[in-house]
């Protein structure tokens, strides 16, 4: 049997996706079979509807056939897919859709729903109107994520008005369609009779005020779009990829609802000299075959500046030498890593003849 999805969600044919998603809500919320006075029949019919019509291609597909659907009913020369089709079929045929009247519900939908639906009955106005979270990237060097910087950044965004410093107007007076409670209730009908529900007040809102003069600015939305230059503080330690979460600098809110947060993710440009993991800092040296074997005093570059270090006689090839300390800071707690220094042969590329003949004597001295 055809059935018409739009009647059993009580939306009209042309109602938007959030439409069918709220109407979906309120019905599934009253039939849930495991709520009392849920209706597992009545259940399932929803959730078949709502897989179709919150699906683009779905719902466009079943308007193009839908009317063809009644009509055929009344002579099988009408319906283009003989006698006994029906949307479900089409569905699985046609494009792998829902499964419903074996398969059960889709509870995956079914708990995103409920979680919006608790959650919306509980989000007040002014969440409602929080600015946007924003997030940006701020390059920096080697040398400024070991030791720290500070940044300034420029930003567009909507900030608050200055026209009415987010006050959205003046001369502010009770909205006389919710008496100021930023609520009201509505009923709505539908296929199973009539619901009420309540909603954030559409003359004020759901601010519970109307401003008998609205700010020319920004509108009576109390934020426009602007530039804001921030300082950001970038803690010494900090690695490539993280993030610093600046709360309040995001977009401002309207209705002089609070901002929303700036994240702002850490880019460190490699260094020639260091590489760095976690907070330890590691670097490579050449050395000469003859300070390896006889020993030597040479200066290790750090993050500090160059250091002594002291090669002792007889040191391999690969060797790591540490230097305590000379790390990076650590980001969550007191103290630095280390550095280590891995010490290897300097091949060299080429050998006169006489170092050739010297070679040669190493090696009958068995070196
Ligand atoms: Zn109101
Ligand atoms: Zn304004």
């Amino acid at each position: 049997m055809s059935k018409d999805y739009y009647k059993i969600l009580g939306v009209d044919k042309n109602a938007s996706q959030s439409d069918i998603k709220k109407a979906f809500s309120k019905l599934a919320h009253k039939y849930h079979p495991d709520k009392k006075g849920g209706n597992e029949e009545k259940f399932k019919e929803i959730n078949e509807a709502y897989q179709v019509l919150k699906d683009k291609e779905k719902r466009q597909k079943y308007d193009q056939f839908g009317s063809d659907f009644s009509s055929g009913f009344s002579g099988a020369g009408a319906n283009p897919f003989g006698g006994g089709f029906s949307w479900q079929d089409f569905s699985r045929q046609g494009f792998g859709g829902f499964n419903n009247s074996e398969a059960g519900f889709d509870f995956g939908d079914i708990g995103d729903i409920f979680g919006d639906f608790f959650g919306g009955s509980r989000r007040s106005s002014r969440q409602s109107h929080k600015g946007r979270d924003i997030q940006t990237e701020v390059d920096i060097s080697f040398e400024e994520s070991v030791f720290g910087t500070e940044k300034h950044l420029r930003l567009n965004k909507k900030i608050v008005c200055d026209k009415c410093n987010g006050k959205c107007g003046s001369n502010s007076q009770t909205c006389k369609k919710c008496n100021g409670s930023g609520r009201v209730t509505v009923q709505q009908q539908t296929f199973f009779g009539n619901f009420a529900s309540v909603t954030i007040c559409p003359d004020c809102d759901g601010t519970g005020n109307i401003f008998k003069d609205t700010c020319n600015k920004c509108g009576g939305a109390g934020s426009i779009n602007g530039t804001e230059e921030i300082k950001v503080k970038i803690p010494a330690g900090i690695s490539d990829g993280q993030t610093i979460r600046l709360s309040g600098k995001g977009e401002s809110g309207s209705k002089g609802s609070v901002s929303g947060d700036l994240y702002i993710i850490i880019r460190v440009s490699k260094s020639s000299k260091f590489e760095r993991k976690g907070d330890d800092i590691f670097s490579t040296i050449k050395l000469k075959y003859s300070q390896l074997i006889k020993g030597d005093k040479i200066l290790v570059d750090t993050i500090d500046g160059e250091v002594k270090l002291k090669i002792p006689e007889l040191t391999s090839s690969g060797k790591v030498f540490i230097l305590k300390g000379k790390g990076v800071s650590k980001l969550n707690s007191r103290g630095r890593g280390d550095h280590h220094v891995k010490v290897i042969l300097d091949v060299p590329k080429y050998l006169n003849k006489d170092q050739k003949k010297l070679i040669e004597e190493l090696e009958k001295r068995g070196l």
